[in-house]
């Protein structure tokens, strides 16, 4: 099977696909080749009214079932995502350039992990029973309501599934609103999502751009706003969910280290480096883009690094074997164009890429700078595209200062033979998600998140039950009550 990448209508409400052309137009674009491959409308008010209505329905069906039965459901899609890969890689790929070599292993991949983890915890969430003499208090784990998660770009089917999985499991309704960069995929798992049984209204899709996104993190009905984006716009986010006293995942950007020690396995560490700054043309939150190399390998590092890269093969991402794709719209491309420009001009070393590619796609080439210090623009900023930026260190005490000079904390890598050294560096790390020998690793077991301005509460793991449910305690007195009067 394959999809057609013009959905049957833009948004996904109350079971099914519904139009509104009122709305705004969204335009899709192939990044590869800036063809438009499907036309959109952003949600009216009635749509966001619809969704929060059916929602609001479905999250009482859905609660009232046992975890057992939400958790087959969840399952089911898991299965369904799988047997579909192939169809959702190829959709997925068509909406952000990624490679199909990528978004084969994982993007819907990645999000039946989350659907099948969370379906199997399902049935185990409980309160607890806390004995007190003769009476006893007990507690009950109880989903929070109608959710709300806002995707970034760039990894639109795994940021739903993310979003959805640990949300519907509690007993949760979502509704969703994509990147309108990147609209198309969150529909499949909605649609799946409904062919697995779950109540229709349950996992809503609704496009459009801030406003939309605004107008339902300000509806007093919703009871938690789950983010993933930018800095900027997370501050507003969670400024607009204070206001109603909301309760909110923000999963921001980055500017993690990766360091490297002279005794490292330089094949390793190179390997880490690449997959943590060009893996989906560097457009990861947890790069590691500050790569924080030990002067004795500096040179080693960069030589195997500079022929390493030679093994890129940029080209039509629907090839499978092209590795390197485009970064996700003209707008990211000339962002990004514009940062190794300031790199130049800072009088960081070019050692490799450095281009746009001309032609109708938004190509860069992947691009690494030496001699980097501290306080370059390109050392300070999170630049979201192909761009590494290789900083000397000496000692030990020196790079965790430095690594941890940053307003970012989402995550942070140490490559060293020296497991106690490894574990102590780590552990003196500002990050929420870290990695010891391996970059960004992001198994759904493993919980994901940042600290400082990269920021608040964890997805996937049991970390994410507790920010998609909340405890009611009740106190049961079992003899007479002795009042004063
Ligand atoms: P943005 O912050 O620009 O947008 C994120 C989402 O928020 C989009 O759906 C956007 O809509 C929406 N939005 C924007 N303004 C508002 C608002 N006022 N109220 C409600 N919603 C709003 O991020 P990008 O899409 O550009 O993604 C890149 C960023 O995401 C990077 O900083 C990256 O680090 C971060 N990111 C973090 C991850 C993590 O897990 N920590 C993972 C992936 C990315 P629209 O786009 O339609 O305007």
């Amino acid at each position: 099977m394959s999809y057609d990448t013009q959905p049957a209508a833009s948004h996904f409400v109350a079971g099914g696909y519904v139009e509104d052309t009122a709305g705004a137009e969204i335009e899709v674009i192939h990044p590869a080749t800036g063809a438009v491959i499907a036309r959109l409308h952003e949600a009216t008010d009635r749509i966001v009214e619809l969704a929060m209505v059916s929602a609001l329905e479905a999250q009482e069906v859905w609660a009232a079932m046992t975890g057992a039965e939400r958790g087959r459901v969840l399952r089911r899609a898991a299965d369904l995502i799988r047997e579909r890969n192939r169809a959702l890689s190829e959709l997925e790929t068509m909406d952000t350039g990624k490679p199909l070599q990528e978004t084969l292993v994982a993007d819907a991949a990645s999000g039946a992990d989350a659907l099948e983890y969370f379906g199997g915890l399902a049935g185990t969430l409980t309160g607890e029973h806390i004995q007190l003499g003769g009476n006893w208090a007990y507690t009950r784990r109880e989903p929070l309501g109608l959710c709300v998660g806002i995707g970034a770009w760039n990894y639109p089917t795994q940021i739903a599934c993310w979003k959805a999985a640990p949300a519907l499991a509690c007993g949760n309704a979502m509704i969703f609103k994509p990147s309108e960069t990147t609209p198309l995929c969150a529909l499949k798992v909605a649609e799946i999502l409904v062919e697995a049984g779950a109540p229709a209204g349950l996992f809503n899709v609704v496009q459009g751009r801030a406003e939309v996104g605004s107008a339902l993190v300000t509806d007093p009905r919703v009871a938690k706003v789950s983010l993933t984006g930018s800095v900027p716009t997370g501050r507003r986010v969670y400024a607009a969910a204070a206001a109603g006293i909301k309760s909110v995942t923000m999963e921001l950007g980055g500017k993690s280290p990766l360091i490297v020690f002279e005794d490292a396995d330089v094949e390793d560490a190179v390997g880490g480096a690449i997959l943590g700054n060009f893996y989906s043309s560097g457009q990861i939150c947890s790069n590691g883009t500050r790569v924080f190399v030990q002067k004795g390998l500096r040179d080693r590092f960069l030589r195997r690094l500079a022929e390493r890269l030679e093994g890129v093969v940029m080209g039509d991402p629907m090839d499978e074997a092209v590795n390197f794709g485009p970064l996700v719209s003209a707008a990211q491309r000339d962002k990004v164009v514009g940062y190794i420009r300031t790199g130049l001009g800072e009088g960081a070393r070019l050692v490799c890429g450095g281009e746009a590619v001309p032609g109708g796609g938004y190509f860069v080439q992947p691009t690494v700078f030496a001699d980097v210090t501290d306080g370059m623009v390109i050392a300070r900023d999170e630049i979201f595209g192909p761009v590494m930026a290789v900083l000397d260190f000496e000692h030990e005490d020196e790079v965790v200062r430095r690594a941890n000079a940053t307003e970012f904390g989402l995550s942070a890598g140490v490559f060293t033979r020296d497991l106690a050294r490894a574990h102590r560096v780590i552990g003196n790390l500002h990050a929420g998600t870290c990695f010891i020998n391996s970059y960004n690793d992001a198994p759904v077991e493993m919980p994901f998140g940042g600290m400082k301005m990269s920021g608040v509460g964890r997805e996937n793991a049991r970390a994410a039950i507790d920010h998609y449910s909340q405890l009611k305690s009740v106190f049961v007195r079992m003899g007479a009550v002795e009042a004063p009067y």
